[in-house]
């Protein structure tokens, strides 16, 4: 079987494909039709059928692999480890399910969960699943003003999350910021459900909040029945970034994911039941839902869930989890990579890496340097793939499991099955030939696993994502990209103001929306700029109303963005200016300051007086530089 033949198969005969693929997982009821695309660009997979995603992640396995390690959760910020079997993920799976439901959790009501890389995290995650809930997991590192917006959007019955998280042996108190959360949404969550560490001092709030400890000891050993849904019955809500201040709700599927997910275990992870992956992402992005939760468990794999940095105790703990775990398969994001290879490469010889085949890396672009690095340090294959939020799985891989096609370096691979990708013309909409530069598309049906709509608003799934590229309904991925004449993909950066810094995607206009809201600012325009580290870094460029203090202000455009977004999204440098270079109808132009952000030659300026601010702007910044 070649590539060629099976990609061509599954654009070809998606029916056939798919159907087949379906068949690795277990339907309680079979679908009746596989694709279902009479209302483009809406796609519906495996109509009909009755499945839930807790049960082929958990119970499934329960014939098979009971005393088999399922969960490794591991923490060196509280120096805790603890390995659950397939049993014991059960047991806990079931008591959370049944937490929710005696606090009136039903099929299709949401949950949102802020948590940290705890096992309750997971347990919760898939007691939602059990029961046929929504969740929607946010990620730790945002504040409240993120958070006070997606309660808004998702409207969480309840919310699950912990006293606080944990970073470099510094608790980090998430209670208040939940609580300011709160206090500014307008819809407010019946319930709070807390698990207390013991890392931060906190006061609940009396009829909302709940004290896991508690409502375990009381629900131990209940079972909860699995709520068996519809294929096309949403699974999750993940909150991204795009190029308005307001976040997108992905919304994925049940059946079209748990499928898309089991095959990638073959055609690009190519690894077997028993095994164990461990994934460095977070639950609150996209990579950690599928490959930390969701593909290994379905899978039949164990997963390693970890709280801390790969710095501490030193370099080598990933490597020494490796050895002690026998880990076969590890996925991070270059960066992470790029942090390690600061440290002595000892640090990662000194362990027996010798259970690890492969490496896989995605998120950012993978640059040379970096690949090498990892590359001689393990010795092992590193696996560059490319997706996105909204795909829920690889766009871009070699399909390792079908065919070992060579990897071209800068390239992450491949179209995966089911992408039918095209790369267009952005002003014509014309598919271009090999080696130009245009956006890359995917015709629709998207496969399996992708998302359904944005959650409330079809018709911003439409306008957003469908109706880009002139004269046709195509699904944009907002990259540039090039094809070779071997059909590999190359990604060439973001065609809309979306940056991504440490392979996480943060809106530009998000962050501008927050330091607007100071009172001291009167015009303000974020860009990312190129970082060594972690590919790319926010930068503000903020006009005051009153420059008397340029110091204090721009240190509290960084606070007003800590506070509202979280640190994650905190540009790394404020610069106090007077003016923006604006075209004609007033939009600034982000190029240019990009440019001269970056020391790039600005390229076309319309008028002089864009020049002279530009030329200003750089003075600011040479100045920033020598003080
Ligand atoms: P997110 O939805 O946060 O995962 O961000 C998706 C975006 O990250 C993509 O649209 C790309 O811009 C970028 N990205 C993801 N993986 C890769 C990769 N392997 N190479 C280059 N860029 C990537």
């Amino acid at each position: 079987m070649s590539y060629k033949s099976e990609h061509e198969r599954s654009i070809k005969n998606p029916d056939d494909f798919w159907g087949e693929q379906a068949k690795l997982i277990h339907w309680e009821k079979p679908f009746t039709r596989v694709l279902n695309y009479s209302n483009p660009p809406f796609a519906t997979w495996f109509e009909g059928g009755l499945t839930n995603i807790c049960y082929n992640a958990v119970d499934r396995h329960l014939l098979d692999r009971a005393e088999q390690a399922a969960l490794i959760a591991v923490s060196t910020e509280t120096n805790q480890e603890k390995v659950y079997s397939y049993q014991e993920l059960y047991d806990e799976v079931n008591c959370m399910a049944a937490i929710l439901k005696a606090h009136g959790i039903q099929k299709g009501d949401r949950v949102l969960i802020y948590m940290p890389m705890i096992a309750q995290a997971c347990f919760a995650m898939l007691a939602c699943a059990r029961i046929g809930a929504i969740h929607t997991v946010v990620f730790g590192g945002f504040a409240s003003h993120s958070l006070a917006s997606r309660i808004d959007d998702a409207k969480p019955k309840m919310i699950v999350t912990a006293e606080a998280g944990s970073r470099g042996g510094k608790a980090i108190p998430y209670k208040p910021l939940l609580d300011e959360a709160i206090s500014l949404s307008q819809y407010k969550p019946a319930k709070v459900l807390i698990v207390n560490r013991g890392l931060a001092a906190f006061t609940p709030v009396v009829g909302r909040d709940l004290d896991y400890a508690l409502e375990r000891a009381q629900h131990l050993h209940d079972l909860v029945p699995i709520e068996w849904v519809d294929a096309t019955h949403p699974s999750y809500i993940l909150y991204t970034s795009g190029t308005t201040g307001k976040p997108k709700g992905v919304q994925r599927d049940t059946g079209g994911y748990a499928v898309a997910l089991a095959s990638t275990m073959n055609h690009i992870f190519c690894c077997k039941p028993g095994e164990t992956m461990f994934c460095t992402s977070d639950i609150g992005w996209v990579v950690g839902h599928s490959y930390i939760i969701y593909a290994p468990l379905l899978h039949g794999m164990a997963t390693v869930l970890y709280e801390g940095t790969p710095l501490r105790p030193d370099a080598g703990i990933w490597w020494s989890l490796v050895e002690k775990y026998k880990i076969s398969v590890m996925f991070s994001a270059p960066t992470a990579i790029r942090v390690l290879k600061k440290h002595d490469p000892r640090f990662l010889t000194q362990y027996d890496l010798s259970s690890l085949h492969t490496f896989f890396l995605a998120g950012e672009p993978l640059d040379e340097p970096t690949a090498s690095w990892i590359h001689g340090a393990i010795n092992k294959p590193i696996v560059d793939n490319y997706w996105q939020t909204e795909t829920g799985w690889p766009i871009l891989a070699i399909q390792r499991g079908v065919e070992a096609l060579p990897s071209k370096f800068g390239s992450p691979g491949v179209p995966s099955f089911g992408y039918n990708m095209k790369l267009l013309d952005d002003a014509s909409g014309a598919e271009l030939g090999p080696n130009q530069k245009g956006v890359i598309a995917i015709e629709g049906p998207l496969p399996p696993g992708c998302m359904q709509t944005i959650w409330g608003d079809d018709k911003r799934f439409i306008s957003t994502y469908w109706e880009t590229i002139p004269g046709r309904m195509i699904y944009s991925t907002f990259d540039w990209g090039i094809k070779d004449q071997d059909g590999y993909f190359f990604i060439l950066g973001r065609t809309d103001d979306v940056i991504n810094v440490a392979g996480h995607r943060l809106g530009t206009r998000e962050i501008e929306e927050s330091i607007s809201s100071h009172p001291n600012v009167s015009e303000v325009a974020v860009v990312g700029i190129e970082d060594k580290l972690k590919g790319q870094s926010a930068i503000a460029f903020v006009i005051p109303r009153d420059a008397t203090n340029v110091a204090q202000l721009e240190a509290e455009c960084m606070k007003t963005v800590d506070n509202q977004l979280g640190a994650i999204a905190r540009p790394s440098r404020v610069y106090v200016i007077t003016a923006l270079p604006k075209t004609r109808s007033g939009k600034i132009v982000r190029r240019s300051l990009q440019a001269v952000a970056e020391g790039r030659d600005p390229g076309d300026i319309s008028t002089m007086e864009d020049q002279t601010v530009l030329t200003q702007i750089k003075t600011v910044m040479e100045q920033n530089l020598v003080s």
